[in-house]
């Protein structure tokens, strides 16, 4: 960083930071080298004065829940749960194992070329969060203000360049309508928006990559709706392979600390209750391995196969018993839920009304903002909390000095040339964004951090504060605090504050 700033002090190419090529004609020499001396000190004293206030960082526990939003824990008495990725946590082998699958279903049903199965699954390609654009099968990292990350561009596994992309859209901007439709057309982006679409999302791009390599016509959109069907007819096969009892432990974590969560929330006297779209054999083989047989002891209310994000929109779709020694649904009507029982699909509305679990004093936990947080907080009132697996790993890179040193280079760079300076000169602006691009790899080489698109929030995450109060790595970090303790959100100065 400091040879850096050295080569930028020092720079007097034509339009550089000390002087422009304007002011250079208008002086004399002697004028010049005084000009040049009074700036650089002046740049190097608010410079260094910057920087060394940025660098004073402390580092983040990666186990701490952070706050969206004021939430008193004194004032909830029942915590719900969604089941993957939420109370469970997976290996990378389950993410080999869909993608595997994916291409095995594609070829084997869909009769893909033959070549596809020998596609090798690229850890890390893909992140959560991203947005497909069906017509032009381009996949992009959009910022909260819809604006596309030039640098995180591919069709396929193959990077576009920036003229490539302002090409491509007229610029740099995706419209309200692309990516949410009108009344007169669905949405031509998806956003693959939780960890299970990570394979999902390496296997479009490989399938594309494939076809674009060997010429073979094809349709982004059908290309699309063909990997994400086929991954989700998977789903039976790969269930049945967790299923097997010595299995499971290859793909699912043990999360002892678990255990010991669940306990202290029922000795404290509140109400859990479970709401997963997994089916209940499923989900029984991994809490058993978590929790041991008696899992079910833990909750009032175990909801499988509940199909949300319709669970909580759809106020009239009934609750059903499973029976799970005929492994099978029973017609009698349901008008009370019971402990002990499993129930399948069903309704919040009736949730609600059969256990007068209302607003505020119910906290729901998930880790996909969309189809377990977003109904609950616009409609409904419950609070809400996300579980964001990627997080530990983002805040671990947060805390590294060479991450911390470049933060605080671009933050003082950033102060010092807004206060100082009104144009940039070409080899500024490079230096600026080989290290921010620097601080952008740390994260992942092609699409950065889940969370931030260099100085703004990504489209994920203004989702993430908006629809959840808390969020944090693993649902267990809540084992940290007291059932009394109040989460505050961090004041933030506005752009007009000090
Ligand atoms: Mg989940």
């Amino acid at each position: 960083m400091k040879s850096n700033f050295l080569r930028i002090l020092f720079n007097t190419n034509n339009n550089s930071l000390l002087l422009n090529r304007k002011n250079v004609l208008s002086l004399n020499s002697r004028q010049f080298v005084r000009e040049i001396v009074q700036r650089l000190l002046t740049f190097k004293e608010i410079f260094d004065a910057s920087l060394k206030k940025n660098e004073k960082s402390v580092n983040v526990d990666p186990l701490v829940v952070f706050a969206n939003n004021e939430l008193k824990l004194a004032e909830i008495d029942v915590y719900g749960f969604d089941y993957d990725y939420t109370l469970a946590i997976y290996k990378e082998a389950l993410q080999v194992l869909i993608y595997r699958l994916g291409k095995e279903k594609l070829v084997d049903k869909l009769k893909y070329p033959r070549g596809i199965k020998d596609l090798p699954y690229k850890p890390g390609f893909a992140i959560r969060g991203l947005h497909y654009d069906m017509q032009k099968g381009i996949l992009m990292k959009l910022d909260s203000f819809h604006q596309i990350q030039l640098t995180s561009v591919y069709r396929g596994l193959t990077h576009l360049t920036e003229e490539e992309v302002i090409d491509a859209y007229k610029g740099s901007h995706i419209s309200q309508e692309l990516i949410r439709g009108s009344s007169r057309q669905g949405p031509r982006m998806r956003q693959l928006n939780d960890l299970f679409s990570v394979p999902e999302t390496c296997l479009l791009s490989s399938v594309n990559e494939y076809f674009i390599r060997n010429k073979i016509p094809h349709h982004p959109e059908i290309l699309s709706h063909d990997v994400q069907g086929a991954v989700r007819r998977i789903h039976p096969t790969m269930h049945a392979m967790l299923e097997q009892a010595n299995n499971i432990g290859e793909y699912l974590e043990k999360h002892e600390p678990l255990a010991i969560f669940l306990q202290g929330l029922q000795n404290a006297g509140k109400k859990m209750f479970l709401i997963t779209n997994s089916p209940f054999k499923f989900v029984d083989c991994g809490m058993t391995y978590m929790l041991g047989p008696c899992w079910r002891n833990y909750f009032d209310i175990v909801i499988v196969e509940a199909k949300k994000p319709l669970f909580f929109a759809n106020q009239s779709w009934p609750f059903r018993i499973y029976d799970e020694k005929a492994n099978c649904t029973l017609w009698e009507e349901v008008k009370s839920l019971e402990k002990g029982r499993v129930y399948i699909e069903g309704n919040l509305n009736d949730l609600q009304r059969m256990t007068k679990w209302y607003g505020k004093n119910v906290l729901y936990v998930g880790d996909q903002i969309y189809s377990d947080l977003a109904d609950l907080t616009l409609h409904h009132g419950w609070r809400t909390g996300a579980i964001i697996y990627e997080l530990s790993h983002e805040i671990n890179i947060l805390n590294q000095s060479d991450y911390k040193k470049a933060v605080a280079w671009l933050k003082s760079f950033q102060s010092t040339s807004q206060e100082l300076f009104s144009q940039d000169s070409e080899y500024i602006r490079k230096t600026y964004e080989d290290v921010r691009a620097w601080t952008k790899a740390q994260f992942n080489k092609q699409f950065g951090s889940i969370f931030r698109t260099h100085d703004n929030p990504t489209y994920f995450s203004r989702r993430l504060f908006r629809y959840s109060d808390i969020y944090t790595s693993e649902i267990t970090n809540l084992s940290k605090y007291q059932l009394n303790h109040t989460f505050y959100p961090k004041r933030f100065a506005l752009p007009h504050e000090k």
